[in-house]
Order: structure tokens, then C-alpha cells, then sequence
């Protein structure tokens, strides 16, 4: 008779799982439609390889496994993918998660698969690549994939394999159900187990609570060298440290795994599960799920395809909806109140639970804490659940790590015995949330701080190695400079240099400087130059026809001369335009030819005397004298606007002093 140990704290709960083991396990059939998570698991989420319309048949992979800590998802029976999107899953905090969505055609129809039942042949490796594809995850917790905990490091001894069928949780008898239906099936998958891991001790761990169960096994087990060791009941001794303890005595360090005290861990239900992915070639594509309560008229355990809506399979129980006041995933210490029962079967879904109000009374308003110590009395992690209550109120999340808050198993043990009925696991749960969280976004800001400081490396690194280049080429151009200098020959590369910086700096000042201002003085002759042709020549066919417009003419071809002169001036007194070469070079052949023109009339005009010119004169001006005397009458007749009249009468005035001026000029000269 192997010794056993015991563990601190744990309670007596009342157990209630008489009910649902009364029948054999039936099987819930097949639901219209199947919402299979992608994330039934610890570890990165699987990635879809079917599309929405296609068929699948049952056992097909539909998610493939990412990464080491990953597991696969299969088609749990044969139909067609309905979706891939998120829906509502079973979780504390109701979210909506990606899933598969089939919807079933009722025909069950196997996709060809095949055991190897002689298993002895395989390698271990082969072994956990079995295990791996059949997308078995841990079955009693929290779904740790199996193929990563069984993959144990070459250099750790592992002396004890432990089979979990403790089953503690109150209600709860998936378990205790496979333990008598299906005895067999665990020693198989343990021999599996032992094959890989070779311990010295196999050991089936079950509470005293469940004799047919530990009878089945035991006969089941003859003549195997696997130990079935049954102990007194006590919850939590179905946790994994807490069994480990009761069975071998040792005590797995905080924070630790099993495998550092030389123990390898496997729930009843992932022990089938191997077997069957082994001996049987079958994935993971249903559990059995205990669905008990007294709001369920017959209280008993299914074989459940994975992703089956709760609502269809306490129906198949018959639900009293009327009578339940929640509906719980787990049992009445660990599970959590649904938000929906539309809401999937997972692989790890080992009960629904729905009680009455009378059956499990929704908990009274906590009260303050009297500091009497049950919670750290009855705490199987020997934790100081009071304290990190404190801590939790005050968010104060470094002590709580100080107090070992992550050896919490959420058992709930504290809570039971609260007389102040303070919810002290949900204050913990809470707590590794906002944790986790914290850790993650410390993680992310980490990471972006090592890139940012890679990069300003690099740019620091990229700056000297220029900075050396150019210490480099400056030390050599002195020694070319030097070496030059003592031969007596011009260094040809700093003469290159040279050049280059002199050409460049006239081209620059060209384009930018001077160069462009010519261009504009030069620009400004040609078009005057233009306007004076056009206006000369309208001229002297006015002059030919005798016309009253010659005057105005005159005067207009008076001003542009006088322009033409002045951008002719500003031309010369360019710097560049002294370079007659270049200047001779820019204005086009038309505005040449206007130029030409212009100086020809000015040419002309500057044959005549002084008093020929000058009575030339005089009669142009008072041609316009007598015409703008005939505007300004009209104009004031025409009450035209008062600005206008004022020029005009400005006009006349100017051009008769300007006759008055000329003809006393003449006088003044015939007299001479
Ligand atoms: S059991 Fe409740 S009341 Fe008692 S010390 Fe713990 S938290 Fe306080
Ligand atoms: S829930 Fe955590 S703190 Fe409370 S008894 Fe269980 S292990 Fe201890």
C-alpha cells in the first residue's frame, strides 16, 4: 500500500455527484451547426485551411497549429463551413472570439484515418507528433497542449507519471464516468505515456469517492506495474501540485513545473484522448461534459462534440429553464456563469451546471473582513489570501507578486470559507489580468525601445564611419598637397577640384545673378523697341494721310523713344552687357530689326535744324492742343466725371504753355 501525503488547507464542499452518474454516458448527438474556437487552448490560436461552402467530413483538420505551443482544430462531424468569424465562447468575460462555424449534414461521415495498434514500434517522437495532430490539449484545466508537456528536455529526470483522476471539483463526474466506462482506454493511453516518458512509478491518483471507478481501473491495470492510489477526499485535490503532493510528498517550488521535482502530470480525459489519437488514428473532436443541476430534469454525462451550443445539449437533458437562476461552465468552485447558451462545448468543458436558486443561492453582499484567518488556513498554496486581498484593492501589483499571487490556483478555497463572503478569487483573477496585461504592454514598449535604440546605433555609427571617411580624405589631400609641393608639380587632383568649384561658382552666379537681370534689361529693349516701330510706323502713315491723329501719334512715339533710351541706358550700365559679344548674341533677329528701325527714324528726326524741327513741332502740338480743347468741350457738355474734365483741362494747359514756349523759341531765333 503506497503511502500518501496530504496538503495544506482544502475543504469539504458538499459534493452532489450522485446524480449524474446514475446513467451510462449517452451520446448528444449531432446539432444543427458547430462553433468551433480557434483558441480551445494555452497557446497561439490555430489557423483556418478551410474556406466558407467547403465540405469537410469528420476528423478533417480545419486550423493548423502555429508555433510550438499551438494545437490543430478538427471537424468535430461532416458538413460545410458556414463562417469563420468571431463568436461568443464561453469565457468570464463573455467576449467574442474567431471560430469555425460548420454546419452539419447529419451524415457523420469519416474522413479516412487509421491507428497504429501497435503502438510499441513507435518512436517517442512519432508518439508526440500523433498526439500534436490530434489537437489533444489538457482536458481537466486549462488546456496546456499535451505534445509540449510530454516533450520532456533529454537532461531532466522524470521518475513519477501521474494520471489525474481526482476529479474534486463538487457535481462534476466526467471523470469518475470514464474511470468506469471506459478503464481500459486509460491504461492503454498510460502505457502510451509510459512508453515515452519511462518513469519508474506510474501512478493513477483518485479520491476515495469513487469506488466503481478506482474498481474499474484496478482491474483494468492488473499485472501493469500502474499503481491506482486512492486517498481521502479533500478539495482541491484534484489541482496538479496538490495531487503531486499527496502522491509522491514532494512540493513543486513556487512558480515551478512539476518537471523540476521529476513528475510528468496527464488528466483521465487527455489519456483517452491519446489513446484514441493512437491506437485509433482520431483526433480530438468530442469530450465527454457532465450537464447536472437541479434545473436539469435527468442529470447526466454526454459524449459531446466539440463546439456544440450549451442550449442544444441541456435541452437533450431537459432543462428547466424556469427553475435555474445561472448557467455555470465548470463546477460550483472554478467555473463561471455564461453570458448566452448559444455559447460552444470546448475541449475543455468537462460540466454545465444548472442549479436553482435554493441549490447554489447567488451570494450575499460581502462585508468587511474580521481578519480571522480562514482564507489563509484553507489555501492549498499555503498563500496569504487575506493580504493579497488588500493588495488587490490597492492595485498593488508588485506585493502581490511578492505574495506569490501566480501559485494561486483559483480554487476558490478562500472564498468557501470567507464569513465575510468576500468574492476574495475573483480579486485574484482580476489581479493576473491586469498583470498579464501590464507585462504584455511592458513587453510591446520594450520591444519598440530596443528597436529605437538599434536604430540611433546605427545612425551614430553610419555619422562617424562618415566622419572617418572624410578625417581620411582631408589627410590625404594634405599629403598630395605636401608631396606636390616638395616636387614642384601642381597636385592634378586639387587642381581638378579647383576648377570644378571655379566653373561651378560661375555658372551659379550666371544663372542666378547678373546673367538674369541682363536677360530682363535686354528683354525690356527689345519690346520697347517693338512699341516704337509699331508706333513710328503708325505714324508716318498718319503724317502721309494728313490724319488728326498724328499729333497723339507723335506724342506717343516722343515717350517710347524716351523709354526705349532709358532701357538702353539701364542696359549698358549692366555690368555683363559691357560683354558686346553675348549682347549681340540674345535679342532675336525681329526685335533687332525693331531697334534698327527705331534708331533709323531717330536718325532721321536728327537731321533736321533745331527751328525746322522746332516748327514741326510746334504745329503737332497745336494739332493736339486744338483737339484736346475739342475733347474737353464735348466732354464737358457731356457732363463727363469730374476726374476726367480735370485731366483734360490739365492737358490743354500743358500743351499751351508748351506752344507759348516753342513760339517765343522761334520768334526769338528769327529775330536772330
Ligand atoms: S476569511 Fe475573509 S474575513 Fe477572514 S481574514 Fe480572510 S478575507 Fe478576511
Ligand atoms: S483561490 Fe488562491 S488564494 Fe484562494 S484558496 Fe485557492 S489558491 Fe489559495
Amino acid at each position: 500500500m503506497r503511502k500518501v501525503f496530504d496538503f495544506h488547507g482544502g475543504i469539504h464542499p458538499t459534493e452532489n455527484k450522485h446524480q449524474s452518474v446514475r446513467t451510462p454516458i449517452a451520446n448528444a448527438g449531432i446539432p444543427p451547426e458547430l462553433i468551433i474556437p480557434l483558441s480551445q487552448h494555452i497557446g497561439a490560436p490555430a489557423r483556418p485551411v478551410v474556406s466558407i461552402g467547403e465540405h469537410v467530413l469528420k476528423g478533417q483538420m480545419i486550423a493548423e497549429a502555429i508555433g510550438f505551443v499551438s494545437v490543430p482544430v478538427h471537424a468535430p462531424t461532416s458538413g460545410t463551413i458556414h463562417a469563420i468569424e468571431d463568436r461568443l465562447i464561453a469565457h468570464p468575460s463573455g467576449h467574442l472570439a474567431p471560430c469555425i462555424v460548420i454546419t452539419t449534414d447529419g451524415q457523420d461521415e469519416w474522413e479516412k484515418h487509421g491507428g497504429v495498434s501497435d503502438y510499441q514500434t513507435l518512436k517517442t517522437a512519432d508518439l508526440i507528433r500523433i498526439i500534436r495532430n490530434a489537437g489533444i490539449a489538457g482536458m481537466g484545466g486549462a488546456g496546456f497542449p499535451s505534445a509540449v508537456k510530454l516533450s520532456v528536455k533529454a537532461d531532466t529526470q522524470i521518475h513519477t507519471l501521474i494520471i489525474n483522476g481526482t476529479e474534486c471539483e463538487p457535481y462534476i463526474t466526467a471523470d469518475d464516468i470514464l474511470m468506469r466506462e471506459q478503464a481500459s482506454a486509460i491504461i492503454e493511453g498510460t502505457k502510451i505515456l509510459q512508453q515515452m516518458i519511462a518513469p519508474k512509478n506510474t501512478l493513477i491518483g483518485v479520491e476515495d469517492n469513487k469506488p466503481e471507478g478506482i474498481a474499474a481501473l484496478r482491474a483494468a491495470a492488473q499485472g501493469t506495474g500502474i499503481e491506482i492510489v486512492t486517498f481521502p477526499t479533500k478539495y482541491p485535490s484534484g489541482g496538479e501540485k496538490q495531487l503531486i503532493e499527496i502522491l509522491t510528498g514532494q512540493q513543486v517550488p513556487s512558480g515551478g513545473l512539476p518537471s523540476e521535482v521529476g513528475v510528468v502530470c496527464q488528466n483521465i480525459g487527455s489519456t483517452v484522448a491519446i489513446f484514441n489519437a493512437v491506437v485509433h488514428g482520431q483526433p480530438l473532436i468530442s469530450r465527454i461534459t457532465t450537464v447536472t443541476g437541479e434545473s436539469i430534469r435527468e442529470p447526466q454525462n454526454f459524449e459531446v462534440l466539440i463546439g456544440t451550443p450549451v442550449q442544444y445539449l441541456i435541452e437533450k437533458a431537459g432543462y428547466q429553464y424556469e427553475k435555474n437562476n445561472r448557467l455555470i461552465m465548470g463546477g460550483p468552485m472554478m467555473g463561471f456563469t455564461i453570458p448566452d447558451t448559444g455559447v460552444p462545448i470546448v475541449k475543455t468543458t468537462n460540466c454545465v451546471l444548472a442549479p436553482t436558486e435554493k441549490e447554489l443561492s447567488t451570494p450575499p453582499p460581502a462585508q468587511a473582513c474580521i481578519r480571522c484567518g480562514m482564507c489563509a488556513e484553507v489555501c492549498p498554496a499555503s498563500l496569504l489570501p487575506q493580504q493579497m486581498f488588500w493588495f488587490a484593492q490597492g492595485k498593488e501589483f508588485e506585493k502581490l507578486e511578492e505574495h506569490n499571487l501566480f501559485d494561486c490556483i483559483e480554487c476558490g478555497a478562500c472564498s468557501f470559507a470567507c464569513p465575510s463572503n468576500i468574492p476574495l478569487v475573483q480579486y485574484y483573477r482580476a489581479s493576473k489580468s491586469e498583470i498579464l496585461q501590464l507585462r504584455h504592454d511592458h513587453e510591446i514598449a520594450e520591444q519598440s525601445r530596443i528597436r529605437f535604440e538599434s536604430r540611433q546605433q546605427r545612425l551614430e555609427q553610419a555619422e562617424q564611419d562618415k566622419e572617418a571617411k572624410r578625417a581620411a580624405r582631408k589627410i590625404a589631400a594634405q599629403q598630395r598637397a605636401e608631396a606636390a609641393q616638395e616636387s614642384g608639380a601642381e597636385d592634378p587632383i586639387q587642381a581638378a577640384i579647383d576648377r570644378a568649384k571655379t566653373k561651378k561658382a560661375a555658372q551659379q552666379q550666371t544663372s542666378m545673378g547678373e546673367e538674369s537681370e541682363r536677360e530682363k534689361r535686354e528683354k525690356a529693349v527689345v519690346s520697347i523697341a517693338k512699341r516704337l516701330a509699331t508706333a513710328t510706323s503708325k505714324l508716318e502713315q498718319a503724317e502721309a494721310e494728313n490724319s488728326d491723329l498724328v499729333d497723339a501719334l507723335q506724342t506717343g512715339v516722343d515717350k517710347t523713344r524716351e523709354k526705349l533710351a532709358a532701357a538702353e541706358q539701364a542696359l549698358k550700365d549692366c555690368e555683363q552687357c559691357l560683354d558686346t559679344d553675348s549682347a549681340e548674341q540674345h535679342p532675336s533677329d525681329a526685335a533687332q530689326v525693331a531697334i534698327e528701325r527705331a534708331m533709323e527714324a531717330r536718325t532721321i528726326e536728327a537731321s533736321l535744324s533745331p527751328q525746322e524741327k522746332a516748327r514741326v513741332d510746334l504745329e503737332k502740338l497745336q494739332k493736339r492742343l486744338e483737339k484736346s480743347q475739342a475733347v474737353l468741350i464735348q466732354s464737358q457738355e457731356n457732363a463727363a466725371e469730374e476726374k476726367v474734365i480735370e485731366a483734360l483741362e490739365s492737358t490743354v494747359a500743358r500743351l499751351t504753355a508748351k506752344i507759348n514756349a516753342l513760339q517765343q523759341q522761334l520768334s526769338a531765333a528769327e529775330e536772330a
